[in-house]
């Protein structure tokens, strides 16, 4: 068996450890005779994988009760104009906070539903940023407030998250269960899985349940955060292989200690890496140094022919997925929870290796 080490942005490397338990037993799911993607999703196997995804979750953000986490489908792509559906109502302003592409689509979404005011705006800033407290343009009773925790294209990441006295909504599909976070200081927050929970399929939301009862009358029932808050997340067949993932890599996150033992390796890695992009002005770094991103480390080359080699000769060397977006080049190497600290020692030394090689 070949495994690289894979920077992918998304879908992105998962644990060794998950995988090969998912291997173990795909073909018969604890003496059941079947695959756990093979059975209803209303037997007792799926029941308690799906349970224990919640519990483990529930404890691993430390969720309070008022909050209900769910599972959804469409992923976090569905919910940029499912949030304005349910939370914006008819003569209200939704405040957005645009600090990149994602926010950008995110805004997009929501101004077919409803008003919305950019609180602040440095999504086409070079090099990249999150907003500042003191920049926030915000309305006077503003439905939410939207931001996106890490902007998974330009690697600008939030530390300090806005204040308002409306609820705040956040994107976190890449950074989720990365660091410590405390849920009552949001209304809303939602990720897809495929960054740092798991497989692609399914999207997790954490909402203050007393926000999912504005919906308007309008919504239908499949769109309802209400509908699924009452079913938990089982209103139709949800995503049972995915889900099943979801909870092998909540066990996964429990052993290694928890979310404080994996912002201590995050932010070990991270320094690491922006460490050897700083110490040589052959490589750098693309966002504003309080912003960067402890998720997806974006830098730069002299020129594209060179990044195109260091991708190249890097791939060769089973260090795969580091080419940036396609719409802003350079290179980009997204550090998940799943990515061990060997990987990231490994491409340090790749990046020594390049540019002695070619400076
Ligand atoms: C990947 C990503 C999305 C889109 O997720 P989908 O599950 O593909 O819809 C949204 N927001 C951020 C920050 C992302 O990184």
């Amino acid at each position: 068996m070949n495994r690289i080490y894979n920077f992918s942005a998304g879908p992105a490397t998962l644990p060794t450890e998950v995988l090969e338990e998912a291997q173990a037993e795909l073909l018969d799911y604890q003496g059941s005779g079947m695959s756990i993607m093979e059975m209803s999703h209303r037997g007792k196997y799926y029941d308690a994988v799906h349970k224990e995804a919640l519990a483990n979750f529930r404890e691993l953000l430390n969720v309070p009760e008022e909050y209900a986490i769910l599972f959804l489908q469409g992923g976090a792509t569905t919910q940029f104009s499912q949030i304005a559906m349910n939370l914006l109502g008819e003569g209200q302003v939704a405040d957005y906070i645009n600090a990149g592409a994602w926010s950008k689509k995110a805004i997009k979404e929501a101004s077919i539903i409803g008003k919305v005011n950019i609180a602040a705006d440095c999504g086409s800033e070079i090099p990249t940023r999150q907003a500042r407290q003191e920049e926030l343009k915000l309305s006077p009773n503003a439905a939410y407030l939207h931001c996106c925790s890490n902007e998974t294209i330009s690697g600008a990441q939030i530390k300090e998250f806005p204040k308002s006295d409306a609820p705040l909504v956040c994107d976190m599909s890449s950074d989720i269960l990365s660091r410590r976070l405390n849920v009552s200081d949001f209304g809303l927050i939602y990720a897809g899985a495929q960054k740092n929970l798991g497989p692609a399929g399914v999207a997790m939301v954490i909402i203050r349940k007393d926000l999912a009862e504005r919906v308007p009358d309008s919504v239908p029932e499949m769109l309802r955060y209400t509908t699924h808050i009452a079913n938990d997340s089982m209103f139709n067949t949800p995503p049972t292989f995915s889900i099943y993932l979801l909870c092998l890599v909540s066990r996964w996150l429990k052993k290694k200690g928890g979310l404080e033992a994996m912002e201590a390796q995050n932010d070990r890695k991270a320094a690491e890496l922006y460490e050897a992009i700083d110490a040589t002005d052959f490589y750098s770094g693309t966002a504003v140094k309080e912003f960067r991103s402890t998720m997806n480390v974006t830098f730069r080359l002299a020129t594209e022919e060179l990044e195109k080699k260091f991708i190249a000769e890097a791939s060769a060397k089973g260090l795969d997925g580091l080419k940036g977006h396609r719409s802003v080049g350079g290179i980009r190497a997204s550090i998940y929870n799943a990515m061990p600290e060997a990987g990231v020692d490994a491409l340090i030394a790749f990046m020594k290796e390049f540019e002695q090689a070619n400076a």
